[in-house]
């Protein structure tokens, strides 16, 4: 951006973060109000949808808006603050990014409750009930000192800077969700096992396709890294294929979702409590008459049940979907940053056409 200050800040902001061992959340969604129209556009019913400066000092800016989703937010120890979309001239105001502690006065938190609690009907799983809570974090004309603030009106900048979290944050998305989906490719084939269906012709289709996913997802991210690219000198995961990884995993997992589901047949929604299996009166014949397998144990079923059912549901499936960008914004990463590979498939495609004159190497691929 030409302005070595905000390099200098951010530069005392990292220090500040890893000399006393911070955490950071990344508040970069803004709520946008219509999503068709620009954050400075008359139609939207107010001016404050994305986070935008209000007024300014020589001490530093003051700032309104609202961040949705922002995971951990209330109890981490930083938030940062960066554009969400790119911007025009007119959206100058909402250019802006900045870092301040979650208590900094006029930060307003609503958190969303978790649901990862142990319910007292419900089978004792080993899997940590645990997970974060998303923030909508209202900034109701919060001041920020300059030496915090980044950006503030480079609206040329707001796409660089949202493509340049994104490069690293889709590729820990494509990484963390490697090992839960694996369980998932576990939890199919014991599930299969306990009902006795192991070696049915449409299960195994199923769990194939199960590993199928997981290893592609796998391979990309893998490949991510061994592809990466440079900018300034600092190592990025290979960003086509980062979002192709993203898209590949969040565009499937309902499919795997589905294929399991569909294993684990009706018991997973109707399966009796862990009050009713620890009833003296009942116990014993839900023992009885829930086993699958002869020679498998219906509480190890019933336990698997409960697993797959905190596994799976509407936040799981919203999180895959959505955190970390839409299917759509993949997409569109996906196509820009092809850009100049397009030209050389085009170059090429042009050659083995007869348009232009072909290089002899080029002649050789064709042939073979
Ligand atoms: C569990 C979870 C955790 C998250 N954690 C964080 C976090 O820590 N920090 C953070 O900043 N964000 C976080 N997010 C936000 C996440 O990045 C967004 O949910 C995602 O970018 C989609 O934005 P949205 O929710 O506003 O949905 P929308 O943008 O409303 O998307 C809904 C649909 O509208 C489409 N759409 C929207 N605008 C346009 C447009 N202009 N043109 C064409 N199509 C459009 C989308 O592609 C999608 O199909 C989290 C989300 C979830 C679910």
């Amino acid at each position: 951006m030409g302005k070595p200050e905000y390099v200098e800040r951010a530069e005392n902001f990292r220090v500040h973060l890893c000399k006393n061992d911070l955490s950071m959340a990344g508040a970069v969604t803004c709520v946008k109000g219509d999503r068709s129209l620009r954050p400075s556009d008359p139609g939207q019913e107010h001016k404050d949808f994305y986070v935008r400066v209000v007024d300014r000092n020589s001490d530093g800016i003051v700032v309104r808006g609202a961040k949705a989703h922002i995971t951990g937010a209330a109890y981490y120890n930083e938030i940062l603050v960066i554009p969400c979309r790119n911007m025009t001239e007119a959206d100058r105001d909402y250019a802006v990014s900045f870092a301040i502690p979650p208590n900094t006065k006029g930060v307003i938190q609503v958190p969303h409750p978790m649901h990862y609690r142990q319910g007292k009907g419900e089978f004792p799983v080993e899997l940590p009930f645990r997970g974060h809570t998303d923030c909508l974090i209202i900034f109701d004309d919060v001041f920020v000192p300059w030496d915090r603030v980044f950006m503030c009106g480079e609206w040329q900048y707001a796409m660089t800077l949202v493509y340049n979290f994104a490069y690293l944050h889709r590729h820990t998305a494509a990484s963390y969700h490697i090992p839960p989906y694996e369980a998932m490719v576990g939890m199919a084939q014991a599930i299969a096992e306990y009902n006795g269906i192991e070696k049915v012709g449409h299960v195994r289709e199923k769990i194939t396709d199960m590993i199928i996913y997981v290893n592609t997802l796998k391979s990309l991210a893998r490949a991510s890294c061994m592809d990466y690219v440079e900018h300034e000198g600092i190592p990025i995961p290979n960003p086509v294929i980062t979002n192709i990884a993203k898209y590949y995993y969040a565009n499937n997992f309902h499919s795997c979702s589905k294929a399991l589901v569909d294993i684990c047949g009706g018991l997973l929604s109707t399966a009796p409590t862990y009050k009713d299996w620890t009833n003296p009166e009942i116990g014993g014949l839900l023992q009885k008459y829930l086993i699958g397998k002869a020679g498998t144990s219906s509480e190890e079923r019933l336990r698997m049940l409960q697993l797959i059912r905190n596994t799976l549901g509407v936040e799981n499936d919203v999180r895959t979907l959505h955190a970390e960008g839409s299917l759509a914004a993949q997409r569109m990463t996906i196509y820009a940053e092809s850009v100049k590979n397009l030209k050389e498939y085009k170059t090429l495609a042009k050659k083995y056409a007869g348009i232009e004159k072909p290089k002899d190497k080029d002649f050789v691929l064709f042939n073979h």
